[in-house]
């Protein structure tokens, strides 16, 4: 009978690689600000179109593929130039798209504790979901296991969510996010 695969651990490779999330390319990034440290991480929810889960529209929407005539909802938000470093899917699956020490197009107009534009020293990372649907338990245990890799390879200090950093403009990951249920997931075991 054949073995199950030795369970590897995740890891941010120097290049800021992900080694067991599956590669997607966006062209939606730049290079960080000489000097700037990585010490927050953002939180997002996401679904495209809003409420449909599965599908193939955060893919396109982060590559810049989203064809506007295909739902109503994409006549202006595919003319965005956006993307993140990690998209958590309903089933856990994890997608990176941009190098963490790359700067990717997620948080937009931003503040974290008085410093402006958060995607200069974060990394983002979207969860499929909505504000207002609970997210699944493999997304929580992938994104624990995503902020352990990124805390052994870059100084970070904070987590917040998308609605933080740009309060009155995003809700997002929205009431549904369980922050305690995160909090409890990567609390260091003693
Ligand atoms: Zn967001």
């Amino acid at each position: 009978m054949p073995s199950p695969p030795p369970h590897r651990r995740l890891a941010i490779d120097a290049n800021g690689y992900a080694n067991l999330a599956r590669q997607v390319r966006s062209p939606n990034h730049d290079t960080r600000p000489v000097d700037a440290l990585v010490t927050l991480v953002v939180i997002h929810g996401i679904s495209v179109p809003p409420g449909v889960f599965g599908g193939d529209g955060i893919m396109r929407l982060f590559t810049n593929r989203l064809d506007p005539a295909s739902h109503p909802d994409y006549a202006t938000i595919a003319k965005l130039r956006v993307s993140t470093h990690f998209l958590i899917r309903r089933d856990g699956t994890l997608i990176q798209f941009v190098s963490c020490n790359d700067r990717a197009w997620h948080a937009g107009v931003s503040s974290w504790q008085g410093r402006e534009r958060c995607n200069d020293f974060s990394i983002g990372v979207e969860l499929e979901g909505t504000d207002d649907v609970p997210y699944a338990t493999a997304q929580y245990t992938k994104l624990s296991r995503v902020l352990k890799a990124l805390k052994r390879r870059y100084p970070i200090e904070h987590v917040a969510g998308h609605s933080d950093v740009a309060p009155g403009r995003k809700t997002d990951p929205g009431p549904a996010f369980d922050w305690a249920r995160l909090e409890r997931l990567t609390a260091p075991r003693r």
